[in-house]
């Protein structure tokens, strides 16, 4: 398929691994920011491919992973009111909350419904103006323009009855985060190349020279993850620490002008707590007050609530690349996909259930060969 199996192409990637082969001369620890990315890095055994010099600590960007306890305690209740239709991307309806799921709130009559865009939820609220529809929007840079978009277009077409409950987060906050954090191991980063085909570069040369570390802005397939990985390991070797486009193919420095005016209009910029990690400064998004009465927390006035997160969970620790998710006595046994006890082990990018999915029997995928993901 193209723009797929070019990516995977084993005998390219074999050429890169040599050359990450050649170039490094001594231990460095490379963050990707994005789940998507560690699942191919996982899948494809690409991490134990690498020289053993070259470590890949898995970052913070699963979205499901780092929305708070709270606004999914919130969700849940706002999903059991009778007059709601609470609409969501599948994947967050197995994520716990403090003693449920949406899907259980579905199994005990709550209309909820799994959508796959959020104007679809938009369409539900026009063919049922009689009940209140609430989209979950949650995620990165990526998911925030549409999600955007649908409440601009909320307003526009006047549509009352739509609502969103938010839990934006942006990417350059956390790697400040991470990088002035006591027990930081990171050394460069493979920023999230989807996160800059929206927002551009310019965030980064900032952080890259106030923190020292090369920051390559880097694709989702194998290739361009070695790619990704080479660049940055002949920076980190190199003594430099410059902010480099390796997917230039999807990512522009301007990013995506319109999608950023968007984001501009319906979105303002506000402190946001991460699961697992704490509330980051200027982290992220919540309505702007010209599009406040579209806000679900402010219309269904869900405040008051109290969290309860299994103490067992260590997905904290691996959101911050502290641990790898199998150094968590929980999993594989009390905590599976199935049984999850922490986002990280639900989410379709979530590192736990990367290793899950592809690890588990301490069994690597094939390089390059790996099976359909689940
Ligand atoms: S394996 Fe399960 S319990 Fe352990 S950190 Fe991951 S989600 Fe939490």
């Amino acid at each position: 398929m193209k723009y797929i199996d070019e990516f995977q192409n084993p005998e390219l990637a074999r050429r890169l691994f040599d050359e990450i082969r050649a170039t490094v001369t001594r231990p460095w620890a490379l963050m990707e920011v994005c789940g998507g990315q560690t699942h191919t890095i996982i899948r494809h055994g690409i991490d134990q491919l690498l020289p053993d010099e070259v470590e890949l600590i898995h970052g913070p960007g699963c979205p499901v992973c780092v929305t708070p306890l709270e606004v999914i305690d919130k969700a849940l209740e706002i999903a059991a009111r009778p007059d709601v239709i609470f609409c969501s991307f599948g994947d967050m309806l197995r994520v716990p909350g403090s003693d449920r799921d949406l899907f259980q709130v579905r199994s005990e009559g709550g209309d909820v419904r799994v959508v796959y865009s959020p104007l679809d939820a938009l369409k539900i609220a026009q063919q049922n103006p009689h009940r209140e529809v609430v989209f979950f929007g949650i995620g990165f840079e990526t998911t925030a323009p549409p999600n955007a978009m649908t409440v601009y277009q909320a307003r526009k077409l006047g549509i009352p009855n739509f609502s969103l409950l938010v839990s934006h987060v942006r990417v350059p906050p956390a790697i400040e985060a991470i990088m002035t954090s006591p027990s930081c191991r990171v050394q460069a980063f493979l920023a999230a190349g989807h996160v800059c085909s929206v927002m551009g570069m310019g965030e980064y040369p900032e952080l890259a020279e106030r923190f020292k570390v090369p920051i390559v802005v880097t694709g989702f397939e194998p290739l361009d993850i070695l790619e990704g990985i080479r660049r940055t390991v002949r920076q980190l070797e190199r003594g430099e620490h410059t902010v480099d486009n390796a997917y230039p193919r999807a990512v522009r420095p301007e990013g995506n002008p319109a999608a950023q005016a968007m984001l501009a209009d319906v979105f303002e910029v506000t402190d946001r707590a991460w699961r697992g990690i704490g509330t980051i400064p200027a982290s992220g998004w919540r309505l702007s007050e010209r599009y406040r009465d579209y806000d679900a927390e402010h219309r269904f006035s869900v405040d008051g609530i109290t969290t309860r997160e299994p103490a067992a969970c260590r997905s904290g620790e691996v959101l911050q690349g502290l641990i790898k998710p199998n150094e968590c006595p929980s999993f594989g046994t009390t905590c599976t996909p199935r049984t999850p006890l922490g986002a990280t082990m639900v989410s379709s990018e979530g590192a736990c259930a990367a290793y899950y999915l592809y690890r588990r029997l301490g069994v690597t995928a094939t390089p390059l060969e790996a099976s359909p993901v689940v």
